[in-house]
């Protein structure tokens, strides 16, 4: 077991050959880790939750369902999930214009420079900031319509499986968000693991 650790409010990024997995754990159980995917051979080719939520017809994706890409080919497939299967696919990553609304007075580590900051220590930039899978976010739609903002359901220990469906690269962002419940009601953004399986 090689565990590489995401420390609390930053992010991280590793390479996945095709056929790899990753299991992305929530080591205090009440963390959020945004998820990010890039085609190894052409990083503006990136995993899409607008598309993916097309190609598997929900909007939180389970086992055996394939995210897919802005080209909407297949990048990665949910192997396993003991958290209890609550992800959001709908909120875009945090940054600091959002810190700002929320009243914070001057900068505020946030999901969208963590991801910038993974992807520089492989050498890449990311294109933009992808809409991230949201794994352990825990954003129920009430009543249809409106979304509410709610502590992760998720155990210490508890993890997602992810298979690389092509060479790839994957980044992950310990969600920083303290002003909301996004990381449980404690607000204290705390730090997660991974690690690589062939
Ligand atoms: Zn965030």
């Amino acid at each position: 077991m090689n565990l590489i650790e995401i420390p609390a409010r930053r992010g991280k990024a590793a390479r996945l050959r095709q056929g790899q997995s990753v299991r992305i754990i929530n080591t205090t159980g009440q963390q959020v880790v945004d998820t990010w995917a890039f085609r190894a051979d052409d990083i503006a080719e990136l995993m899409s939750m607008e598309h993916s939520r097309v190609a598997i017809g929900r909007i939180i994706p389970a086992i055996g369902d394939t995210l897919v890409t802005n080209r909407r080919n297949p990048i990665l497939t949910l192997t396993a999930d003991t958290s209890g299967g609550i992800h959001d696919t709908l909120f875009a990553a945090c940054d600091r214009w959002r810190y700002e609304r929320l009243g914070c007075v001057g900068y505020h580590d946030n999901c969208t420079d963590n991801l910038a900051a993974a992807l520089a220590e492989l050498g890449l930039v990311p294109p933009e900031t992808p809409a991230p899978l949201n794994l352990f976010m825990n954003i129920p739609v009430i009543g249809g319509n409106r979304v509410q903002i709610c502590p992760p359901v998720s155990t210490p220990g508890s993890y997602v499986s992810l298979i690389a469906e092509c060479d790839c690269v994957v980044a992950f962002s310990a969600c920083p968000q303290d002003v909301v419940p996004v990381n449980g009601l404690a607000l204290l953004p705390t730090e997660a693991h991974f690690e690589v399986l062939d």
